[in-house]
Parts: structure tokens; sequence; C-alpha cells
């Protein structure tokens, strides 16, 4: 039986042949086979059932905002979690869907007086997903704040407290194979006010040195010990550097940004320009925060 016949048949939301272009905030990338939107745990655990009896490959979709799709598309599954999208607060202590955007989250933390994840305005990733890259900015990281995460790994549901949890620069420990399908957040209370003047300074900051009116995924690299990679882009002269319709960006040049139609090809080419380039005039290799996935 057809896999769509299949997934219709348990009443389960599938999508065949869809353009990965509008699901990440690169707007690049070419069609994966198969989309699935469980709405609940058990949707999620008979999804994968299915995609594993058929051989199916499956990849985990948060946001999308640190993810380069090669112009191939992906021969398999994508699993978007946005439909994990309950918030639950109790006291300081917060149980999330994977699939909540921050911005979503931030807003009802706020409405609440609950304070933790300000520096996180602005970035348009899922709470899921900015715990599996552990997220961070300002001197912050999203892993300090983490209590509990319930994954699915290998058939069955189980929750990881914080002290089974290794957090560090943009690493969590939480392995490839294993999707977030949610979070539990100690935050602490605060003044509306506060929170919200804390949001607004964040977001100053950020749209002072990062071109967030055009599509990008963000920092491409992850900074070298004791290092700024976006720096060292700048020093060896690559901002403005241009690629097909992506271009190295003028205003942070450890972002790249699809000025015009880019393909992923044309950004991969700008990555492999500037690893070169660092590591000829700096001796420093650059290693990718972004992950790419799919086929050329
Ligand atoms: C304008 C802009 C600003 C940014 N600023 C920052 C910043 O300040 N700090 C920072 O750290 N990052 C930043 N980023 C990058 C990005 O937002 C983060 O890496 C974020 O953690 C990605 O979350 P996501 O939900 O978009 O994940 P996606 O991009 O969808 O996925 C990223 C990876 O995580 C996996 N994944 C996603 N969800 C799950 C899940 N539920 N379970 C298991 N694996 C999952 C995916 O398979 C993929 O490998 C920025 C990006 C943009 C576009």
């Amino acid at each position: 039986m057809k896999i769509t016949n299949l997934f219709a048949k348990e009443g389960l939301l599938v999508k065949e042949k869809v353009p990965l272009f509008r699901l990440t905030t690169f707007r690049v990338g070419g069609p994966a086979d198969y989309l699935f939107y469980p709405r609940n745990f058990l949707e999620l655990s008979r999804g994968f059932e299915i995609f594993e009896a058929e051989n199916i490959p499956t990849y985990f979709l948060g946001g999308g905002s640190n993810l380069l799709v090669r112009d191939g598309g992906f021969r398999g599954a994508f699993i978007s979690l946005e439909k994990l999208d309950f918030v639950e607060f109790e006291d300081e202590l917060v149980r999330t869907g994977a699939g909540v955007p921050l911005a979503r989250f931030l807003t009802l933390c706020a409405e609440r007086g609950l304070s933790g994840l300000e520096f996180m305005a602005g970035v348009p990733a899922t709470v899921g997903g900015a715990v599996k890259m552990n997220a961070g900015a300002f001197g912050q990281e999203i892993g300090s704040l983490v209590e509990e995460v319930t994954i699915y790994q290998e058939g069955r549901f189980f929750s990881l407290s914080r002290g089974q949890l290794t957090f560090s620069y943009r690493f969590s420990s939480i392995p490839d194979e294993a999707v977030i399908v949610a979070v539990n957040l100690r935050l602490k209370k605060d003044s509306q006010e506060a929170i919200n003047k804390r949001i607004a300074d964040y977001l100053f900051r950020r749209k002072k040195t990062q071109p967030l009116n055009e599509p990008s995924a963000g920092c491409i690299f992850k900074n070298p010990p004791g290092f700024s990679a976006g720096a060292l882009i700048d020093q060896a002269g690559l901002k403005g550097l241009r690629a097909g319709g992506a271009e190295i960006s003028r205003k942070h040049a450890n972002f790249i940004v699809n000025r015009d139609g880019a393909r992923a090809q044309d950004i991969l080419r700008l990555i492999n320009f500037a690893k070169e380039r660092v590591f000829q005039l700096f001796g420093m290799e650059l290693e990718e925060e972004l992950r790419v996935v799919g086929e050329g």
C-alpha cells in the first residue's frame, strides 16, 4: 500500500513531495518525499513505526532556522514538530511541546511574569530545536534552564532529567536519532515590565548587528575557542562575497543571506570558500553550526 494511504488509514497527517524551501528560514531546499505532522505522542510513535517498517529515513524539523536543505531535497520523511505546541505552567516550571515557537513561548512567559529566555528574542526557532542545539546568545544558553527533556527514541518515550544531560557551546547530549517531544524549563518570576524591557533591549542589539530582514540561518560557523568566526571572515575580506543568489552578509560576516533565489549549492560554495580562506590566512578551522541535509 502507498505510504500516504497507510497514513490516511490511521488518520495521520502526511503530505507528499513537499518543497522544503518554504519550511526553512534560508528559503532554500528541494522537496522531501514526505512531510509528517504528528499531533500528539501517539501519532508520532505510530508514524515512526510505519516509516521504519517501510525503511524510509526520517529527519526532524523544528523552525528550520539552522538548516540548509540541499537542492535535490530529502529522500525520506521530514517530521515536523509544529503541532506539538502545548504549553503548561506550574509556578516557575513550564512544560512545553517541542514545536512551540520561541516567539510565542516568550510572549506567554512574559504575560505570566516568567523570565529566563529573553536573550532568545528574535530567534525564529522552536523550543525543541533550541534545546537540541543548545541555542544561546549574549553569554546565555537555553541548556541552563532545562529541567527535563522528553524524547522518543527506538520505539519508546522517556525523560532525561538535568543530571542526565550535558550541554556545552551549541551542543546537547541528546542523540541525533532521538526526537525531543517536550521540554521542562525552569524560569524565574519577575515583573512583566522588566521582562518586556529586556526583550526589547535584546531585540534592539540583535537588529543592530544581524541582517534580520533577509533570509538566513543565523550564524553559519561556531566561534573557535577565544575567537569570533564573524571577525575572522570579516578580516579575510569576505563580507559581501557572492555566489549565485547567496551573499556573505555585509552586516555580520558569520551570516550568509539569500539575496536573490539562492540555491543550496551557492551557499555551500560560500561556506567552503570562507573555510579555505580563514584556514589559509589564520590557520584556523571553522566548524559549521548549520546542519546540512539532503542530496545535491
Ligand atoms: C535570524 C536568526 C538568528 C539566529 N540567532 C541565533 C542565536 O542567537 N543563537 C543560536 O544559538 N542560534 C541562532 N540561530 C540559529 C537557530 O535559530 C538555532 O540553531 C535553533 O536552535 C534552531 O532551532 P529550530 O527549531 O529552527 O531547529 P531546526 O533548524 O529545524 O533544526 C536544527 C537541528 O535540530 C534538529 N531538531 C529540531 N527540532 C528537533 C527536535 N524536536 N528533536 C530533535 N532534534 C530536533 C534538526 O533535525 C536539526 O538537526 C539563528 C537563526 C536565525 C535565522
